[in-house]
Parts: structure tokens; C-alpha cells; sequence
């Protein structure tokens, strides 16, 4: 993979308009109109992918920080927002879901405040078609969330949290250690109060003083056209509430993509296969298909050859984020002989093999040439 600040030639801190401009001068001279050389044309798409990502102050910080990993995988989709996509971004953050453990953002840094919650994953499988078209789906999520009777306090209404006896509030414990070496000082989160200083001395009695219970909360979840098996959905603050009142993490929505019987998907072209006899391959005929749209007519050429490949444009997957732009459904045609003949096509087509051999090129190739004479000898 090209780096994309090479491609436009400029500096990892060239500003918007340096960009802009490196892009228009780059693409101008690359621009498969203007430049006819070899591997121009690759080079202008190279370019424009290079800007569409430069271009836009998100999709730039997330590929300076994890390059082209941090875009997912999928066509370019510079303001996808909450909407997936960045497949790889996540993987990098969680390696372990669902262990318990604490949320990427929360911990270390907010050692006194509140904790954020977990990040959770939901599997959800969908339909092919409604894939293709998205679809508004109700999920029931379990997770947990703020307790409402102590607001996320952990304490009995009425009461509150009180300073840790243990850290004094510091939320930190000092040990010393003598070694041969001498006497060293670890500091380490205070095991009473999990390094946030405060304690509780009556805990609420809904949540046992955990400040958040576990709920199964239904959800509405948008999914919009052109998802494929792998796509994940954020769903900002639906994951698990913080302990104490701390914000929400948030839901991944990942999603799996039943296959369809007939139609097959690669990237945002569809490609099926349909059967034709051998006079309709050879005088065409317009008959009836399956695609993502309903039954669709395909007009089948006169003298189209075996395993040709028809296409209709706009019939293939919408792209994500942009659901105008469509990709093509591919038909491969499969040309079927037949085993067997009644009487009256075998005579049609004796009588048509011996127009052919009378009149046809083989007749020339008979009379000349080796097989001629091999043919000759033989009689
Ligand atoms: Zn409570
Ligand atoms: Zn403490």
C-alpha cells in the first residue's frame, strides 16, 4: 500500500489547502483524459483515494494514527460517523470483550472520576435483501445501567458516599518495600475503594451498592443499506453504564449477512447464473431473472456464447453512506445442450448439419490441407 501523503506528494503536516492544491495539480496530470501513459490511470484513482482520506480531518487522524487499518476495509466513507466501517480501528481496542474487565477509555487516566462503562458486543444476523436495502431492527440488549434509586451513587438514598478510609480519597496506596538494594515505593490503586476515593457505608438496596443493575433494554437500531457480514454498528452509550455514575460505553452492533440461494454478493457487485437453452443462446430471447429488485427482464443477445457474462447496471449492492451509488449484477450464462432430441429436432438439426458441411468453412477445410488427405487415404 502506497503511503497516501507520498501519492500526493506532501508532508505528514501539510494543512487542508496544501492538500487541495497537491491533489488538483496530481490529479490533473494524472487524469486518464489528459494522461494516456500506462498506469496513469491506476495512479489518478490512487490519487483520489489518497484525498478522500487526507480530505476529511477524521478519516486523516484515524489514518495517521493506525494508516489504512484504521479506515476498514470498504470503499471509501469519509463521514460515516457512528455507522461502522472502521472494522479494524475496533479489533486494535478490543481484544477481549466481554471479560469484565474496564472499557478502553475508562481507568488509568480518570483514576478519580467516574469510571465509563463497558464497551459491549451484540451478534445479529440479518437477511441478504435487507442487507442490501437496510432495515429498522429491534434488538433487546441486556446491559447494565445507572440504578435509578441511588442515581448511580451506590448509597442508600438519604445518604452518601463517604471519603475511603483506606486511601484517605487519594484513591492510592503507598507500600514500601525493602530490598538488599534498599526501600522502594510502589504506589497502587487502593484496593477498598478501586482507586476512586470514596466508599459507601449504606449501600442501596436495590443494586447492592453497585450502582447499576443489569437490564434487557430494547433497542431500535438503524441499518442502512449496503452492510455486509463483518459491518459493525456503534450504538453510542448503550453499553454499560459506569460504575458510580460514570458515562456509558458503548454497543457494537456486529453483523452477520445470511446468504442469499441464488444471488452472491462480492463487494457491491451481485453475480448469479441462469440457464438458457442452446436456441435461445443462439437467437437471443429476453427472459425473466432474479435480482435484489424483484423479477427482472434480461435480454439475451443473438449468438451469445457459453458462460458469457451479462450485466444491469444498478442491480448490485448499494454502497454504504452513499445508497444512490449502486454496483451491477452480473448474470453468467450457462448454455444447456440437450441429452436427448425427438425425432422431429433431430431431422431439423441433421438437416442443419448438412447445410453446414456443404456450405459451411469446414467444407473448405476438407477438401485441402492434411486433414484432407489423412481422410483420403483412409477411404
Ligand atoms: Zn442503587
Ligand atoms: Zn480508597
Amino acid at each position: 500500500m502506497a503511503d497516501f501523503y507520498e501519492v500526493l506528494g506532501v508532508s505528514r503536516n501539510a494543512d487542508a489547502d496544501t492538500l487541495k492544491r497537491a491533489y488538483r495539480q496530481q490529479a490533473r496530470k494524472y487524469h486518464p483524459d489528459i494522461n494516456k501513459e500506462p498506469g496513469a490511470e491506476e495512479r489518478f484513482k490512487e490519487i483520489g483515494r489518497a484525498y478522500e482520506v487526507l480530505g476529511d480531518a477524521q478519516t486523516r487522524a484515524r489514518y495517521d494514527q493506525f494508516g489504512e487499518a484504521g479506515l476498514g476495509g470498504a470503499a471509501g466513507m469519509p463521514d460515516m460517523g457512528d455507522m461502522g466501517g472502521f472494522a479494524d480501528l475496533f479489533e486494535t481496542f478490543f481484544s477481549g470483550f466481554g471479560g469484565g474487565g474496564a472499557g478502553p477509555q475508562s481507568g488509568r487516566q480518570q483514576r478519580r472520576g467516574p469510571q465509563q462503562g463497558d464497551d459491549l458486543r451484540y451478534d445479529l444476523t440479518i437477511d441478504f435483501d435487507k442487507a442490501v436495502f437496510g432495515q429498522e431492527k429491534e434488538i433487546k440488549v441486556p446491559h447494565l445501567e445507572t440504578c435509578d434509586i441511588c442515581r448511580g451513587s451506590g448509597a442508600k438514598p438519604g445518604s452518601g458516599p463517604i471519603t475511603c478510609t483506606t486511601c484517605g480519597g487519594a484513591g492510592q496506596v503507598r507500600r514500601a518495600t525493602r530490598t538488599p538494594f534498599g526501600s522502594f515505593t510502589q504506589v497502587a490503586e487502593c484496593p477498598n475503594c478501586g482507586g476512586s476515593g470514596q466508599m459507601i457505608k449504606d449501600p442501596c438496596n436495590a443494586c447492592g451498592g453497585q450502582g447499576v443493575k443489569q437490564v434487557r433494554k430494547k433497542l431500535v437500531i438503524n441499518i442502512p443499506s449496503g452492510v455486509d457480514t463483518g459491518t459493525r454498528l456503534r450504538v453510542s452509550g448503550e453499553g454499560n453504564a459506569g460504575p458510580r455514575g460514570g458515562p456509558s460505553g458503548d454497543l457494537y452492533v456486529f453483523l452477520k449477512v445470511k446468504k442469499h440461494p441464488t444471488l452472491k454478493r462480492d463487494g457491491l457487485t451481485i453475480n448469479s447464473e441462469v440457464n438458457v437453452s442452446y436456441l435461445q443462446a443462439i437467437l437471443g430471447d429476453s427472459i425473466e431473472i432474479d435480482t435484489v429488485d424483484g423479477p427482472t427482464r434480461l435480454q439475451i443477445p443473438v449468438g451469445t456464447q457459453p458462460n458469457a457474462v451479462l450485466t444491469l447496471e444498478n442491480k448490485g449492492i448499494p454502497k454504504i453512506g452513499n445508497p444512490v451509488a449502486r454496483g451491477n449484477h452480473c448474470i453468467s450464462i450457462n448454455v444447456k445442450l440437450p441429452s436427448r432430441l425427438s425425432d422431429q429436432e433431430r431431422n431439423l438439426l441433421e438437416e442443419l448439419a448438412g447445410h453446414y458441411s456443404n456450405r459451411g468453412p469446414q467444407h473448405h477445410y476438407h477438401k485441402s490441407g492434411l486433414f484432407s488427405k489423412l481422410f483420403r487415404k483412409n477411404q
